[in-house]
C-alpha cells in the first residue's frame, strides 16, 4: 500500500525534526496533498493512526490539507483551478497548460504543545 510507506516517511521526517529542533511533543502534523499526488487522504490517515501506536507522535493529529489541481494558461496567462482533469483553459479553451497546483506531497508545518513556541515549525 503505497500511503503506508508514505505515513512511514512523514512519521519519520517529523521525528527527525523533533529531535534536531528538540521540539515539544506535536499536536498537528499538516501535510499538503495535491489532486495529482495520486494520494488517497483516508488512506494515508489510516496508514499513520497504524504507524505512531507506540511512537512520541501517538497523541499527534495528522491533518490533510487537499489541494485541487490549478494550471496556468500559456496563451492568455491566465490561472484557473482543473475541473475533473480536463486540461484546457476555461477562458481561451487552450491546452496549453501548466499545472502550478496539485502534485504537492508534503509537511507543510507541526504544531507544537509549548506555549512559548506558538510560531510553526516548518520542516528544513
Ligand atoms: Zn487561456
Amino acid at each position: 500500500m503505497h500511503e503506508l510507506s508514505i505515513a512511514d516517511s512523514i512519521i519519520k521526517t517529523v521525528l527527525h525534526e523533533i529531535e534536531v529542533k528538540n521540539l515539544p511533543s506535536v499536536k498537528r502534523i499538516v501535510v499538503r496533498i495535491g489532486a495529482l499526488s495520486g494520494v488517497v487522504p483516508d488512506a494515508l490517515e489510516f496508514g499513520f493512526e497504524a504507524l505512531v501506536i507506540d511512537t512520541p507522535l501517538e497523541r499527534s493529529r495528522l491533518v490533510i490539507e487537499y489541494l485541487p489541481v490549478r494550471g496556468k494558461c500559456r496563451e492568455c496567462g491566465k490561472d484557473f483551478e482543473v475541473d475533473d482533469f480536463l486540461f484546457a483553459c476555461p477562458h481561451c479553451a487552450s491546452g496549453a497548460i501548466d499545472v502550478t497546483q496539485g502534485e504537492e506531497l508534503d509537511i507543510a508545518y507541526l504544531d507544537v504543545e509549548d506555549e512559548s513556541h506558538p510560531e510553526r515549525h516548518s520542516p528544513s
